[in-house]
């Protein structure tokens, strides 16, 4: 089957590539490189040993769209390409609205003109709010705080109101908890320009001396240590869950919505002492004010996505710490 991969060069995008590719799938890489780098298609290649095709275009280019669907009529979507920084969502707005609803939308045309059923989209745990009780099941009241979220959570609705017009469409939401880690070869991983907004990517900016210290954001929430609760999960676990939800597509027509995490949370110090261990590397921090809209915590109910997709988090908080850090030397080489 030839699966088109929208933002297929980035982090998650990228070790999915590689997870489709192990499967026998055949891949077709849409990525227009705004947020990742045309060398990760040889990675994929190197460890996978098979090519793909690549487009480098924009997803709400529709002419440009359109003829990838033309030569290569691909019958199963998997669409990764957003923007994903929440403060810059907060100042850009539009450009957020702009570039993540018109992309799906323009997916969604194609999919009709060339009658592709299946499509699987990136949503995140970010559509939940501030939840009332934990840990967080996929029929939790949806609330979102920040213009990111806020796509995302409309993009499920269009695609909601999509898969009620037509009759042979599947689709699956995957609302993705923190994805960490990196692929095992050290080939792939995250390696975000400038000074990182996420966890994991700053502790790594830390451990090569880029950056001198971690800024941990409030100690005084009401966690087992005072810092903020995360369900990390490792990106590789993240990849398989997408061919779970692809094998879905297959079976069943509608919509459906999957938590993909671990179901633990673990503070932003079990996380540094981790890394710290894990590696044999110091990672000094200060502790620094509560960051605004931040939550104390947040972790998954990913019992539905076990049942129904047969999915489960099988990597631990060491294996993500272990591989970003190998990933780290890795791309120093
Ligand atoms: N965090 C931190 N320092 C940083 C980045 C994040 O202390 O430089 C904390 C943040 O307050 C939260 C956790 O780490 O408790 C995960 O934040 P991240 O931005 O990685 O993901 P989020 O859950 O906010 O999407």
């Amino acid at each position: 089957m030839k699966v088109l991969v929208t933002g297929g060069l980035g982090f998650i995008g990228s070790h999915t590539c590689v997870e489709l590719l192990e499967a026998n799938y055949e891949v077709v890489i849409v990525d227009n490189l705004s947020n990742s780098t045309i060398d990760v298609i040889d990675k994929i290649k190197a460890i996978t040993n098979k090519t793909v095709s690549f487009y480098e275009l924009d997803v709400c280019d529709e002419v440009e769209l359109e003829k990838v669907f033309q030569k290569e009529r691909p019958e199963a979507i998997i669409h990764f390409a957003a923007y994903k920084a929440v403060g810059e969502s907060v100042e850009k707005p539009i450009l957020y609205y702009e570039n993540n609803l018109i992309s799906t939308l323009k997916l969604c045309k194609m999919m009709q003109k060339y009658h592709v059923t299946k499509f699987v989209f990136s949503s995140s745990a970010t559509v939940y709010g501030s939840p009332a009780t934990l840990p967080i099941k996929e029929d939790f009241p949806l609330f979102t705080t920040n213009p990111y979220g806020t796509t995302k959570l409309m993009i499920e609705k269009i695609l909601k109101d999509f898969v009620s017009s037509q009759k042979d469409i599947s689709v699956i939401i995957l609302r993705y908890f923190n994805p960490i880690g990196a692929h095992p070869s050290g080939l792939l991983g995250e390696n975000p320009k400038g000074i990182p907004n996420n966890l994991m990517p700053y502790i790594l900016k830390v451990a090569d001396k880029e950056l001198e210290r971690l800024h941990i954001f409030g100690n005084d929430y009401d966690t087992k240590d005072g810092t903020g609760v995360r369900d990390y999960i490792h990106v590789v676990d993240l990849a398989k869950g997408h061919l779970c939800a692809l094998e879905k597509t297959k079976k069943e027509p509608g919509i459906f919505y999957y938590n993909l995490g671990t179901g633990c949370g673990y503070s932003v110090l079990d996380l540094v002492k981790t890394f710290e261990r894990v590696n044999g590397i110091k990672i000094p921090y200060q502790i620094d004010h509560r960051r605004p809209g931040d939550v104390a915590s947040c972790y998954a109910d990913s019992t539905k996505a076990y049942q129904e997709l047969g999915w489960k988090a099988e990597l631990g908080i060491e294996e993500m710490c272990k591989d970003a850090y190998h990933f780290l030397l890795e791309s120093k080489r």
